[in-house]
Order: structure tokens, then C-alpha cells, then sequence
């Protein structure tokens, strides 16, 4: 079915609803939803008539979070401005880490700065997490001055999640000090749940291992239509290129069966800057389709998304409350696949990895392309490899025989990681 703004018109006319008795329904369905709801109730009403507001709130996982089903990612968040938009637009979950910066990770004003800005005086109506990449070798008292710096910033004293953020390695995920750190900070009133963020390789080894030892309330994890076999099995014949992601769904439903939380990102499968238009039917974005995508999946609570602007804001949130994707919805992601795919580094995947002797990191090198071509984000793609180290440039000088053949979806690696450090070195 359709999903437009005017067909949700159309449908509440045909059902002989005004906009004053949906808004009225709306606050009654949100009071169930305690003081999120009253605050919710407050700004639908009061939201211009024509502008999108959140229509669906989930519970996540066992935390008994109540959360808006699209949330704020905030790679990339230029002020306080648009946090303050989303929030009067009915948005309750927020999602940031130590690391944005304004002009990429770690350059420019801390992002976090911009979130305190905005919500320290609506604290009990929004849910907040943020993130810190703990190393294997990290110490508790490390990780806890990381998070307390971050609380300054967030002009708060606690965070409802904590999570190690873009967690690619098992030895992260079995630091006893990170553990440690939990505790101590749960008990302090400082973080009330934990768990782990990842879109590298060996993700579904980490999420696998996270899960079977009990260690998260929540993941954050990419996901996109993109990374399911079954979406490409209706239009292509190349079924075992993708076979291997189908780990990820089994994981999510790993998961939702254990009680954890499940909140998606990457929803976009890199968001190739392009205009879709043509493809695109009554009203609906190739972006809300994708959103709609991975919202449709039951056993995922939510998703994130960059807001980077207020028209990019209510765009995003226009694809809130509905589950399940329309013909027009799928055309336009089967039209993208079909023409982006082909240089798409699929997040998760770390087949190539021993393929490279030198030792460069394929898929994280890959995703600083994916930020500086697809996102169209160079500062953020910039800082992002130069924390990979200087080894990720040692394409420059390689033959490329190595990788040559090695990814499972057939990119061209050495084209690809050589045109990456080109673009981005220096
Ligand atoms: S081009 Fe050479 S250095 Fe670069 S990933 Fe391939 S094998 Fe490694
Ligand atoms: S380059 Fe290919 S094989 Fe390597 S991580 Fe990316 S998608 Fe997987």
C-alpha cells in the first residue's frame, strides 16, 4: 500500500476523520505512553498542519525503553537547531557518540554539545545514548572519564544507553575492564543500559558473541535492504553473492528473542547521492522507502538516521508509523540496487580481509569512500581515514594482483581503495 502524506490524508478523510479528531486520537493513544506521551500529545497538536510528526512509539527490547521508531542519528549534525526540530516534531530517541564532531570525527564542535543544548530542559521526555569506541586495552577508569565528559557535554547526569561504538573486533567485546566500567556506572546512576554499535567487518562474529554471553541491552547495527538475499532473490539470479548476509536478520531475531534491543542504521545502503525522482511514486522517497524497509523487519525495535537538515528531518520522518513497503517502494529500491550496488562495501561483510598482504583494512577504508561519495561528507570521510593509520594508503603502490578477485560481490578492490586514498590522503 502507498504511503504518502496524501494518501494518509486521503485515507483519514475517506475514514471521515479531520485533522482536529486525528490529533485528538493521536493524544489519546499517546497518554498511554506516560510522560513521553503527554509531551508527544502537546507537540502533535501544536506541529504546523501539513508537517510530519512521529506516528509510532516501540518499547525496546527488555530495557522497557518507550522510543520513537525513527530516531536522530547525529553523524554529521550541524546545531542544536535541528535537534530542537526533531523534538518538536515528536521525536523522543536520540542517538550520538563522542566522536562527531561538526566537520567529521573529532574535528569541529562536539555534536554532543548541540543535543545538551537542546534537550537538558526536556531530559524526563527524551531517551539519549551515546557511544565511545573502548579498545581492547581501554581501562575502566579510561572508559569512565570518556563517559563523564560526554555527560558535560550533554549538560546531563546520566545517559539512558552507553554503547561501544563500531565494535570490529572480538578482543573489544572481551575487555573484563569494559564490564567493570558497566557496573560501576549502572550503580552510580550514570548509565542505565549498555551494549555495542558495529558496521565493520567481523560485525555478525561480535553480535554472535555479544548475544551468546549475555553482554548487551541493546545493539546498533547497520542494516538495509541491501544486505537481504531475499529482496535481491526477486530480481536476480546471483543468490549466493548475498548469502552470507542473511546472518545479520538471524542475528536481529537472535536478539529480539533474547530480549535485547535492536536499532538499525546504514539504513540507506549508502545513500548514493543521486536524484531517484523518476522512480519514485505518489509522494514517496527512495529515503522513506529504504527507512520503511528496514522497519518492516519484526525484529527490529527502531532506526537511526543523520539528520542533517530540517527539510532532510521531516523527510525522513514522514516514513514513521508504517510498517510493510508498497509497490512504489520497492520499484525504486530495486531501481537502486540495480545501479549502485556495484561499488557498495557491504557493511558487516569481512570476506576480503585476508586477501590484502600489506594488511590494509578493506571494508573501513571502503566506508570512508562510502562517506565522502555517497554521503557527499569529505571532513567526515577525512578523519575517518586518517584513524585507520598510514598503512591504509599502501594501495598506492600495489599492484592490486593480491585482492584481485577476492570480494564476494565482485567490487573491484584495488580501483576502488586506490581512487579512496587518492581523494582522501592529506
Ligand atoms: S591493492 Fe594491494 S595493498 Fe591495497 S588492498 Fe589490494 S592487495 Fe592490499
Ligand atoms: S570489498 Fe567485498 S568482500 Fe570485501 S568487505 Fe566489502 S563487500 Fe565484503
Amino acid at each position: 500500500m502507498a504511503d504518502s502524506p496524501k494518501d494518509r490524508e486521503a485515507d483519514r478523510d475517506r475514514a471521515g476523520i479531520d485533522r482536529r479528531t486525528f490529533l485528538q486520537q493521536s493524544s489519546r493513544a499517546a497518554l498511554g505512553l506516560g510522560a513521553f506521551g503527554v509531551a508527544y500529545a502537546a507537540r502533535a497538536a501544536s506541529a504546523p498542519a501539513g508537517a510530519p510528526t512521529i506516528q509510532r512509539f516501540v518499547t525496546l527490547g527488555k530495557t522497557g525503553l518507550v522510543i520513537s521508531d525513527i530516531g536522530f542519528g547525529s553523524s554529521g549534525c550541524p546545531s542544536a537547531d535541528i535537534v530542537r526540530h526533531c523534538y518538536d516534531r515528536g521525536m523522543t530517541y536520540f542517538d550520538t557518540a563522542e566522536m562527531y564532531g561538526s566537520e567529521g570525527w573529532g574535528d569541529g564542535e562536539f555534536v554532543e554539545t548541540f543535543i545538551g543544548e537542546a534537550l537538558h530542559d526536556k531530559r524526563d521526555k527524551v531517551v539519549i545514548t551515546t557511544k565511545y569506541v573502548a579498545e581492547a586495552k581501554d581501562d575502566r577508569k579510561l572508559i569512565m572519564s570518556k563517559l563523564e565528559a560526554s555527560l558535560r557535554r550533554l549538560r546531563t547526569d546520566y545517559v539512558d544507553i552507553f554503547l561501544n561504538h563500531a565494535v570490529n573486533h572480538l578482543d573489544r567485546l572481551k575487555n573484563p575492564e569494559w564490564f567493570e566500567f558497566v557496573d560501576r556506572a549502572k550503580q552510580q546512576g550514570k548509565i542505565r543500559f549498555s551494549g555495542m554499535s558495529g558496521h565493520g567487518g567481523q560485525l555478525q562474529e561480535c553480535i554472535e558473541y555479544a548475544l551468546d554471553h549475555d553482554l548487551v541491552d541493546v545493539i546498533l547495527s547497520s542494516h538495509n535492504f541491501g544486505s537481504d538475499p531475499k529482496f535481491y532473490e526477486r530480481f536476480t539470479k546471483k543468490f549466493d553473492w548475498v548469502a552470507n548476509q542473511a546472518g545479520i536478520r538471524r542475528l536481529f531475531e537472535k536478539a529480539h528473542q533474547k530480549g535485547v534491543g535492536v536499532i538499525a542504521m546504514k539504513t540507506q545502503m549508502g545513500a548514493k547521492l543521486n536524484d531517484l525522482s523518476a522512480y519514485e511514486a505518489e509522494g514517496a522517497t527512495f529515503q522513506q522507502a529504504a527507512l520503511r524497509w528496514v522497519l518492516s523487519d519484526p525484529n527490529v525495535d527502531a532506526a537511526i538516521i543523520s539528520m542533517t537538515s530540517k527539510e532532510v528531518a521531516d523527510s525522513y520522518i514522514r516514513a514513521s508509523g508504517k510498517r510493510g513497503l508498497g509497490a512504489s517502494d520497492a520499484r525504486v529500491l530495486e531501481h537502486y540496487v540495480r545501479n549502485h550496488a556495484a561499488d557498495y562495501c557491504r557493511p558487516g561483510c569481512s570476506r576480503c580481509e585476508s586477501a590484502c598482504p600489506l594488511g590494509v583494512p578493506i571494508a573501513d577504508v571502503l566506508r570512508q569512500r562510502m562517506y565522502a561519495k555517497r554521503y557527499g561528507n569529505l571532513p567526515l570521510a577525512r578523519s575517518g581515514y586518517r584513524a585507520l593509520g598510514e598503512s591504509a594508503s599502501a594501495c598506492l603502490s600495489c599492484s592490486g594482483k593480491p585482492c584481485e578477485n577476492a570480494c564476494a560481490y565482485g567490487l573491484d578492490i584495488s580501483a576502488l581503495t586506490r581512487e579512496t586514498a587518492a581523494l582522501l590522503v592529506g
